[in-house]
């Protein structure tokens, strides 16, 4: 009988794929979940809008353990905490970090605490740090007075904060960047990618940056920024008072890596621009039926920036669309857009099923 044998081949988690460039050890106790590693889908259904033989990639981050790209910096600020003995962790959150903060620190073990703008975080997200075994405290204000708050609090108690402020949330989170490079076997020509507090664009970065300096690529991409037009300081120049966008997770007036997007965006000749909550739904609508990845209501800024700002792009351009979370944490957004009201039985016989899905 003919036999076929099998290597093991599993994703060791981002931390042991590119530990060379990562702050740890051979004794870092490594906290995983199996992160990164995430689809490269290709986009044709956007490069039909762009034309000129434009190529463009959704870089899937909702395909994370928790639903987003927030995975890639916690696996390595949990596993630092853990390294310098720490028993409790604690951050300010628009959901994502939070959940994904849950299920790191319940794998290791640690406590946690959250503390979050009342009524501005997607029902998923929250109930993601509810089964994970945080502990949970809604404030009457925004994310900003949240950060301020889990800030002072880390500062004078044992608790290590988790927030992007953390330098190894960044550290995480550039093997992105490392990974796009690798999946195309080259850089893009833009990076395009939704920007809240800015830690994200500024990881990406570093990684094409350190990728370049280690001779794995010869050049650097373009970094495109899209900032919420009602949650745009970085666009307007000055810090936001009261952010308004239906993309919850870019709700930030005072991004906490300002100075790093800025460099960012200069060193790489990039832009930083502001698309509206309308564009974000058309590009939501867009990226959910025609590529078949439903975002979180932030990712799409990444798609609307590039459809809008379309005349920026040089032709025969590649194009990498960062889709930052998963869509599936914010149900309500989904119900919303597809413009379908509320669903009513009908009675279980073949004719009336044909009937009313308009099948006869
Ligand atoms: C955190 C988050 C962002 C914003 O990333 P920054 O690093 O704060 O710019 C965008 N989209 C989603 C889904 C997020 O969770």
């Amino acid at each position: 009988m003919q036999t076929t044998t099998l290597s093991a081949n599993r994703w060791p988690g981002l931390i042991e794929r590119y530990r060379a460039f990562l702050p740890v050890t051979a004794e870092t106790p490594v906290i995983t979940l199996m992160e990164g590693n995430t689809p490269l889908v290709p986009a044709p259904a956007v490069e039909r809008l762009i034309g000129r033989g434009v190529k463009v990639f959704v870089k899937t981050e909702g395909a994370n353990p928790t639903g987003s790209f927030k995975d890639r910096g916690m696996t390595m600020a949990i596993t630092k905490a853990v390294e310098a003995g720490s028993e409790a962790v604690i951050c300010a959150s628009t959901g994502n970090t939070s959940a994904s903060m849950a299920a790191y620190a319940g794998r290791a073990g640690l406590r946690s605490y959250l503390v979050f703008p009342h009524g501005y975080v997607a029902a998923g997200k929250l109930a993601q740090a509810l089964a994970h075994g945080s502990n949970l405290l809604p404030i009457s204000g925004n994310f900003d007075a949240a950060l301020a708050i889990v800030r002072e609090i880390s500062a004078t108690l044992p608790i290590t904060l988790v927030n992007s402020v953390n330098p190894f949330r960044l550290e995480g989170q550039k093997t992105a960047g490392f990974e796009v490079c690798d999946q195309l076997g080259g850089p893009p020509d833009i990076l395009a990618i939704p920007v809240g507090n800015a830690g994200n664009i500024s990881a990406y970065w570093k990684g094409f940056s350190e990728y370049k300096a280690k001779g794995f690529v010869d050049r650097t991409p373009q970094m495109w920024g899209f900032q919420a037009d009602g949650a745009a300081p970085i666009v307007r120049g000055e810090p936001v008072e009261n952010p308004q966008t239906i993309a919850t997770a870019i709700r930030i007036g005072k991004p906490t890596s300002w100075h790093l997007a800025t460099a960012a965006l200069a060193e790489s000749q990039g832009r930083i621009e502001a698309v509206t909550d309308g564009e974000i739904l058309e590009a939501y609508k867009l990226l959910a039926r025609e590529v078949g990845v439903v975002g979180d209501p932030a990712s799409p800024a990444s798609v609307a920036g590039i459809t809008k700002f379309a005349a920026f792009i040089p032709d025969g351009s590649t194009i990498v669309c960062v889709t930052t979370g998963h869509g599936l944490k914010d149900p309500d957004t989904a119900v919303k857009t597809s413009g379908v009201g509320e669903l009513t039985p009908v009675a279980a016989d073949l004719d009336a099923v044909k009937r009313a899905l308009g099948l006869n």
